[in-house]
């Protein structure tokens, strides 16, 4: 969320424009009570392209502010509803850059994407004008340099003075995407206001998972935003609960992403919807299935469980005694089929047939 990356922003001292969050039109006049008209009203979705979505409006004063605010809670943004605005003083915009930092894997390093035409929908940019969308890794040992802001300041043309500004962000950034363990740290537009100032216009982070057990406030912040009780407890077993079509009515379940992803491509070729995605991760013991399964089996949408188990760590029979003490407990009268190979197979199909005709 953009508030979110805002408040990341700031504290790593990249200046941003002031504002304030709200949840309805009346907590949005009431927050921006010191904030200077004109205001920029900015629906609060994990998704780009907002502004072309009727999403991003500037207030002229309180009355165009309840206005926006009322149309814009509750909007449609490519599927996200908007629950949350960020209202921000609207800043005078003399040029509107790119910048983020993001890893690389060819390099291998953390890597600048820098462009002057920025505001936009950046890949879009690269398609049509690929030079001018500048790539410049960093060395993790040297870190950001200023031979680095002015090369890109001269091969895109821009004024020379913005040298200095612009190192000033970098390293900033930089600062805060090896903190915050980030995956990609964007910021678009980076903002030239009509004092030659740079000024993060919004912005989108996105943060290693692996790593957040290190970042207890990110982690916090993910779990606010989940709403669906399953994913947070799938979350709290460290399974993976990713709920897909509204209408599916299979859930799939295996040790392994790729093998998930691989059935439903298979499932989905046959005409068929999956509701849910379920990742069980390496090891799962039996009573971890039971689990899973009770947790997956809580969607009333759902009819048909299909557990998918390589055997390999993950033994067959331990996967097929959580199947059948799940299922002991289990009320409804959803139908489960299961495949696995692998490590123990024939003891788990020994387990399988002693559970009750039809079940599974
Ligand atoms: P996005 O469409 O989801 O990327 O939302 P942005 O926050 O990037 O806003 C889209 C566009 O609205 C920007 O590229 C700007 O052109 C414009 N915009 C956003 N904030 C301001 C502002 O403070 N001042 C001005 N003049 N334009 C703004
Ligand atoms: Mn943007």
């Amino acid at each position: 969320m953009e508030y979110k990356a805002r408040e990341l922003f700031e504290r790593y001292d990249i200046p941003v424009p002031r504002g304030a969050v709200a949840d309805s039109a009346a907590a949005a006049f009431q927050a921006c009570g010191d904030l200077a008209y004109p205001l920029v009203v900015k629906a609060q979705v994990q998704v780009g392209g907002r502004g072309k979505a009727g999403g991003v409006r500037f207030a002229q004063d309180a009355q165009e502010l309840q206005q926006h605010a009322e149309s814009i809670l509750g909007m449609d943004i490519k599927g996200h509803i908007v629950k949350k605005l960020l209202i921000v003083e609207k800043v005078d915009i003399a040029k509107e850059l790119y910048l983020s930092m993001m890893l690389d894997r060819l390099t291998k390093c953390p890597i600048i994407i820098f462009s002057a035409q920025g505001g936009m929908d950046i890949e879009q940019v690269a398609r049509e004008t690929p030079d001018q969308v500048l790539k410049l890794a960093v060395d993790p040992l040297m870190g950001i340099n200023a031979f680095q802001a002015r090369y890109l300041v001269d091969k895109s043309g821009l004024d020379s003075a913005l040298v200095q500004p612009l190192l000033a962000v970098l390293r900033k950034l930089y600062k805060m995407f090896l903190s915050c363990d980030c995956m990609l740290a964007e910021i678009n537009p980076l903002v030239i206001d009509g004092a030659g100032n740079l000024i993060a216009a919004d912005g989108k982070v996105s943060v290693d998972d692996s790593a957040l057990y290190r970042q207890p406030d990110i982690l916090a912040f993910r779990d606010e935003l989940t709403e669906d009780a399953r994913v947070k407890e799938a979350r709290s077993f460290n399974f993976l609960y990713v709920p897909c079509e509204p209408d599916g009515k299979v859930a799939v379940m295996s040790n392994g992403s790729g093998m998930i992803m691989s059935c439903m491509d298979l499932i989905a070729k046959e005409g068929v919807k999956t509701g849910v995605a379920f990742d069980l991760g390496g090891g799962a013991t039996a009573e971890r299935i039971a689990e899973a399964i009770r947790i997956v089996l809580q969607n009333p949408a759902i009819k048909l469980l299909f557990i998918t188990i390589f055997g390999g760590i993950t033994r067959c029979d331990e996967v097929a005694g959580g199947v059948k003490r799940a299922l002991e407990t289990a009320a409804g009268d959803t139908r489960v089929i299961i495949r696995f190979e692998g490590t123990n197979k024939d003891k788990g199909l020994q387990i399988l047939s002693t559970i009750e005709p039809g079940r599974v």
